[in-house]
């Protein structure tokens, strides 16, 4: 489930939203009504990518 996360650049609030379709690309924010979100890198990947990543790199040879 691609969660993408936008940004309202009439009154800046953050929020999350699920895509279901590719084509779903009119996001609206929640607390103004705003048309005008910036969508923003999704840290829910990058972030678990990295961390199991770092850890699976770090003991080689743990396993021998
Ligand atoms: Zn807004």
């Amino acid at each position: 489930m691609p969660i993408y996360e936008y940004r309202c650049s009439k009154c800046g609030k953050s929020f999350e939203k699920l895509i279901l379709s590719r084509h779903a690309g009119a996001a609206i924010c929640p607390v103004c009504g705003s048309k005008k979100v910036a969508q923003q890198l999704s840290r829910f990947s990058s972030t678990g990518s990295s961390v199991s990543g770092s850890r699976r790199g770090c003991a080689p040879g743990a396993s021998t």
